[in-house]
């Protein structure tokens, strides 16, 4: 490195965990980026232009090998954790992890964790209200809005907009992956492992669900609603009401799905230490 002129390129590496990559430009897919550094950009800045939201990312770390050289074939190399901040120098060869799953809340919010849904993302809104997760949804949000109110009722933003991701003043959000709403919930729900209460929020208005006795709603059923089903509930906030019917075999195997989901996560989640690699700084 001493001979290296003083005005070479800055070379850096970054090496991309799998689950990021597809957030890359397609000839980085691999994950093996090299970059000419400006010296200037800090690490976090150098990800985010490569198009990786920083709401993705778990850690930066940089492999140090003590006493590199001849005869140290059998030293362990060590990892250091390496803050978003960070400068790169030439020739650093830096490892960028994705979040931890499940994904715990930044200390200070307050939980469970609650979600803002953007405005594509409707038809995840009333999955994950339907497993009784805290979850607000309007199709007619600007960003501007979507970001006051996720930071305002310390709900994680959940987007597909990766520009959205990128405002500064956004304290907590995600990039939702997948392209249908199943794979989507799977997702939020693998990530952030919310306790479920299936069934005691509303689809439509995520307010709470409470049971109605059949006498005092059978006045609003049609007559073949009211021969068929016994059990009601209602919605506090906007008074629909609900009850098993045509759709509740979809319904259910999508709560059942959730649930599987969820006990997945919450698997990885305590022996997250067994398998994950490296270790974890602060
Ligand atoms: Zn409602």
């Amino acid at each position: 490195m001493t001979d290296r002129p003083p005005d070479a390129p800055r070379r850096i590496r970054l090496r991309f965990a799998a689950e990021l990559r597809f957030l890359l430009p397609a000839p980085y897919r691999g994950g093996d980026v090299r970059r000419v550094h400006d010296g200037r950009s800090s690490l976090g800045h150098v990800v985010e232009a490569l198009g990786v939201p920083l709401t993705e990312v778990g850690e930066f770390t940089e492999a140090v090998e003590p006493g590199h050289g001849p005869g140290s074939g059998g030293v362990r190399s060590q990892v250091r954790t390496v803050p978003r901040a960070y400068v790169p120098r030439a020739g650093d060869a830096l490892d960028v992890h994705a979040v931890r799953r499940p994904q715990p809340l930044p200390p200070g919010t307050p939980g469970p964790p609650r979600f803002l849904l953007d405005v594509h993302l409707g038809a995840l809104a009333r999955r994950l209200r339907l497993v009784g997760v805290d979850t607000a949804y309007r199709n007619d949000s600007d960003d501007d809005t979507l970001l006051e109110r996720a930071n305002a009722e310390q709900r994680v933003l959940l987007t597909r907009d990766r520009g959205l991701l990128r405002r500064h003043a956004l304290r907590l959000g995600a990039y939702v992956r997948g392209d249908g709403p199943d794979d989507q919930l799977r997702d939020v729900l693998t990530r952030f492992a919310p306790p479920l209460h299936p069934w005691s929020r509303c689809p439509s208005c995520n307010g709470s669900l409470v049971p109605v006795p059949k006498a005092e709603v059978a006045h609003r059923l049609e007559a073949g609603t009211r021969r068929t089903y016994d059990a009601f509930t209602r919605c506090r906030d906007c008074d629909r009401l609900y009850w098993p019917g045509a759709h509740h075999a979809r319904l259910a195997a999508t709560v059942a799905a959730a649930r599987t989901a969820v006990g997945s996560a919450e698997h990885l989640g305590g022996s997250r230490d067994s398998g994950g690699g490296s270790g974890h700084a602060e």
